[in-house]
């Protein structure tokens, strides 16, 4: 039987670095690097690799990443692994599931500790990354599972995986759903197919649409005694800084301090405006609590609500809604799916 074909794009990050002369890790490695540290590969997929940038993915921005999902979409592969670095793998992969809607797996992979080190986790990541891509049951539900992420023998979504730790080897988890699948030896155990409805709302709404341009977003995280004077600034600003919607970590359920509530209030009329858990994971409340920054009142005033969605997640999509031009009414429906 023919090996199923599987286009790696590398994109730089950890486990792509390398040592300087003064011991320091750069950037460096490329696809080709990465394929060549695991002969293993070769036994389970026929691969193309391609090395798309060389950059921490700190330094990745909206622009590349649609110019990597229609990359993507040219491709003709069974598979896609994407490697790049952890920092932002959260939200690379969540905007990446937003723009594609395809029905071969697309998998991201990454690396914690860095190919100097002894416990280096790259070319096991990768290992398992393609045979995730290559899998039979991942092929099949290629569509229901939308953009995937493989860190540590796991499979994640894109809509729930966060990173929880800066250095350790277990940094990711997908704390509202638990993980896809899991691998073990050489097979890919399924565990669950993730909910899609709000994500296909999404595909759905944007196909045929075309994105024009970045659509600066934002991000305000409220802590206890904020006074909202930064947002004061953005709004006294004639041009608002250039930010055309603004996302709001929340406190608990839905709520900010009460001395930023009115300045939140005047941001939502100004631009779109997302609440969004800070606590990472919702959904939020909707009508348990009375009060001037209550969810009671801030959804009545105007105020955006992102449910369950994480709000660097949060950020992501209003950032695409805007780019694709969708107004107010059909922002806050697309966000309305993840309540
Ligand atoms: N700073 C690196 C990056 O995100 C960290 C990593 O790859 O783990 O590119």
């Amino acid at each position: 039987m023919s090996k199923p074909r599987i286009h790696i794009l590398a994109l730089g990050g950890t486990i792509a670095t390398r040592p300087d002369a003064t011991g320091a890790m750069q950037m460096g490695l490329g696809a080709d690097d990465l394929v060549g540290a695991v002969p293993l590969l070769a036994t389970i997929a026929d691969i193309e690799a391609e090395t798309v940038s060389r950059v921490g993915s700190h330094s990745l921005g909206f622009d590349q990443l649609h110019a990597l999902a229609a990359k993507i979409r040219s491709l003709k592969a069974d598979g896609v692994v994407v490697t790049q670095g952890t920092d932002t793998l959260e939200e690379t992969s969540f905007v990446l599931d937003l723009l594609l809607d395809l029905d071969i797996p697309v998998v991201i992979t990454a690396a914690m500790r860095n190919p100097a080190l002894t416990s280096a986790d790259g070319p096991g990541n990768l290992l398992a990354a393609v045979r995730v891509a290559a899998d039979p049951w991942v092929r099949e539900h290629a569509r229901a599972l939308g953009v995937i992420v493989t860190m540590l023998d796991e499979v994640y979504a894109a809509a729930d995986v966060l990173k929880v730790h800066p250095t350790r080897l277990n940094a990711f988890a997908s704390t509202q759903t638990g993980p896809l699948a899991a691998l073990v030896e050489d097979r890919i155990v399924p565990l669950a197919l993730p909910v899609r409805d709000a994500m296909n709302a999404v595909h759905r709404r944007l196909d045929a649409l075309t994105g024009d341009g970045a659509a600066p977003v934002a991000l305000f995280w409220m802590s206890i005694d904020e006074p909202g004077r930064l947002i004061e600034a953005l709004l006294a600003a004639p041009d608002r800084l250039g930010y055309r919607g603004a996302v709001i970590g929340a406190m608990g359920g839905g709520h900010t301090p009460e001395r930023a509530t009115d300045i939140l209030i005047k941001l939502a009329a100004a631009v779109p405006t997302v609440v969004s858990p800070r606590a990472g994971g919702g959904p939020l409340l909707e009508k348990t609590y009375g009060g001037p920054s209550s969810e009671i009142a801030l959804r009545g005033a105007g105020l955006i609500w992102g449910g369950r969605l994480h709000p660097l997640k949060a950020r992501a999509l209003l950032e695409t809604c805007l780019r694709f031009g969708l107004d107010r009414k059909a922002i806050a429906e697309l966000f309305a799916g993840w309540n």
